[in-house]
């Protein structure tokens, strides 16, 4: 199996992969431990995956705090939800993405997964309309490469460059699209999540390691102002959206430089044909205004690998297990797809977006409920640590 893009996607899909036994090839082009444009606030379904999988200690070892609650502001109205403890889990997590992805790489590895990192997939090779493999070069000392499998994943994100070359269809398209800018602070509280919304804007508080928060603020894309400094723009959202944050920042600098993204329209797309499946926002890509992404990446990567471990020698068997993969991917994506478009528009009054909320909660449940259903002993031996 070759697996292309070894973050939070690939690097989990390679590591259950390899514990199954398969042969597994990672190529990444980026450095192992280096970071990427991406907040990491985990949801339940995301910190369940790190504990079934036996990564959570090390997370925590990590010096990633236990998140214990999530503060929601609605304008000046505070509701604080504190996180159910069960199923393994006492807080939530949002490990730093230098901490997350390497650990998972590094699991990888320990499976028996070869990585090659940095190196970069250049073209994709085809037999008829199959895919078959993979051609690249590495960074730095600029060696070409070849190599053939059954199968090719696409972990390669939102720009995915095997979905393109497969010409993976859309199953949906979004239209909303919010910027978002972020850094990292210090001084801020460390055991809960805080979401701040007042109308057209929003603003979150990540607590993580190294004793520092990720400041977030929000506004739908068409009003980010690209001419505006950086610096500027977020010190302005983020009085708008959260004016306590904001004060309680002022005086400080961030850690680091801040990072601006202004956002792009989600998309659901197909996920499998001969030779060929998607995993992460390669095949599913949503606006990070949920904080959903990771949480789904680590999710798919199991409905995937376990989908290619019940057929590991590729053709129809394996493509129909792919397929239904893709089923149980849509049956828990599609809800939340839609209700991030609606955060992601920014339209919405404050009464709307508790409801809005409220059903996003809602539509985290049926994740967590089938990720739990995977743990019935027959399958614990292949995929556990
Ligand atoms: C601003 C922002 C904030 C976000 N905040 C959150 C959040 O708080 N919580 C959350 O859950 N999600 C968040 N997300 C979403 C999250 O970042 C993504 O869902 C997640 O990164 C998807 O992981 P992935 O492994 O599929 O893809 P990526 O993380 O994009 O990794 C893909 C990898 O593939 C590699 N690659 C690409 N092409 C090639 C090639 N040709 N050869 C070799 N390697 C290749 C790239 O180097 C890259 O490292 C946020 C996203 C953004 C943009």
């Amino acid at each position: 199996m070759i697996v292309v893009g070894g973050r939070c996607a690939g690097a989990a899909t390679a590591m259950l992969l390899a514990r199954g036994g398969l042969r597994v090839l990672v190529v990444e082009s980026a450095k192992r431990g280096t970071d990427t444009l991406s907040t990491h606030a985990l949801m339940r379904g995301g910190v369940l995956q790190l504990h079934r999988w036996g990564l959570l200690d090390a997370v925590v070892a990590s010096g990633t705090p236990a998140i214990c609650a999530t503060q929601f502001s609605y304008g000046d109205d505070i509701e604080t939800v504190d996180i159910r403890t069960g199923d393994g889990i006492s807080a939530l997590r949002a490990p730093r993405r230098t901490v997350l992805d390497a650990l998972l790489l590094d699991a990888a590895r320990a499976a028996g997964a070869e990585i090659l990192s940095p190196a970069r997939v250049t073209r994709l090779l085809k037999s008829g309309g199959t895919l078959c493999g993979i051609e690249g070069i590495t960074r730095g000392s600029g060696v070409s490469f070849r190599a053939t499998a059954t199968l090719t994943v696409g972990a390669d994100g939102r720009g995915s460059m095997v979905a393109s070359a497969v010409g993976a269809g859309f199953h949906r398209r979004g239209t909303a699209s919010g910027a978002i800018i972020y850094g990292y602070f210090p001084g801020l509280a460390r055991d809960h999540y805080h979401w701040g919304y007042r109308p057209g804007v929003a603003a979150g508080v990540v607590p993580t390691g190294d004793g520092l928060a990720c400041v977030w603020a929000g506004t739908a894309s068409a009003r980010f102002d690209r001419s505006q400094r950086l610096e500027t723009a977020f010190r302005l959202l983020l009085a708008e959206a959260a004016p306590e944050v904001a004060r309680s920042i002022a005086a400080a600098l961030p850690a680091g430089r801040l990072r601006g993204f202004p956002g792009a329209p989600g998309f659901i797309r197909s996920c499998g044909g001969p030779g060929w499946a998607l995993v992460g926002d390669a095949a599913y890509y949503k606006d990070p205004i949920t904080a959903h992404g990771i949480t789904d990446a680590l999710r798919d990567a199991e409905l995937l690998a376990r989908a290619v471990l019940d057929a590991p020698n590729g053709g129809r068997a394996q493509l129909d297990a792919i397929l239904d993969y893709q089923r149980t991917r849509d049956r828990l994506s599609v809800p939340l797809f839609d209700i991030t478009e609606r955060i992601a528009s920014y339209q919405w009054d404050l009464a709307e977006l508790r409801d809005l909320l409220k059903a996003l909660s809602q539509a985290m449940r049926p994740e967590v409920a089938t990720l739990l259903g995977l743990d019935r002993p027959d399958d614990q031996s292949l995929l556990a640590g």
